[in-house]
């Protein structure tokens, strides 16, 4: 995780102090606590006809896998609502919530600690085209879907298989 060298608010430089028994960047001049927590992300499992969309990712981590369409959860808007944009704007496709499949914790060597509340999507009709952040996506049957190159998409996709048996 990135720390800061300055205080962000009163540009002071920043000690280290011990707060609610972890080590933690600290102003003595504004009292700022730089507390660091998980990212909020969402990830998609868009079916639609016995397959499942997946995207080849057009940015890091794991850059040119295929794999689910997911990304950070914006201010002002619900787990559910990120999931829906996220797949709009990385598939052109929209769908309905049918179930959370789960909420997990990982850690990404680009963005440190992330929550990944995941959705099991049924998708509208349509063609997918790839936008945002993907090079390409496609719809591929459930049975044909192997690695996804994230554990816990993994977890939730052996999950998902289960509920939709
Ligand atoms: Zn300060």
């Amino acid at each position: 995780m990135r720390n800061y060298i300055y205080c962000p608010y009163c540009a002071n430089k920043l000690a280290t102090d011990i707060i609610d028994n972890k080590t933690r960047q600290v102003c003595y001049q504004c009292n700022f606590i730089h507390y660091q927590n998980p990212l909020p992300t969402t990830v998609c499992i868009g079916e639609l006809d016995d397959k499942v969309l997946l995207i080849k990712r057009g940015i890091k981590p794991r850059k040119g896998e295929w794999t689910l369409p997911s990304g950070f959860v914006e201010l002002g808007e619900t787990a559910e609502e990120s999931c829906l944009r996220e797949l709009a704007e990385e598939t052109g496709m929209t769908g309905e919530v049918a179930n959370l499949i789960g909420v997990y914790h990982a850690y990404s060597e680009v963005y440190g600690d992330i929550i990944s509340t995941i959705y099991h999507i049924r998708l509208k009709s349509g063609i997918p085209i790839a936008g945002d952040d993907a090079e390409d996506v496609k719809l591929v049957p459930i049975n044909e879907i192997g690695d996804l190159h994230f554990a816990a998409f993994n977890q939730a996709f052996d999950k998902f298989k289960k509920i939709i048996k």
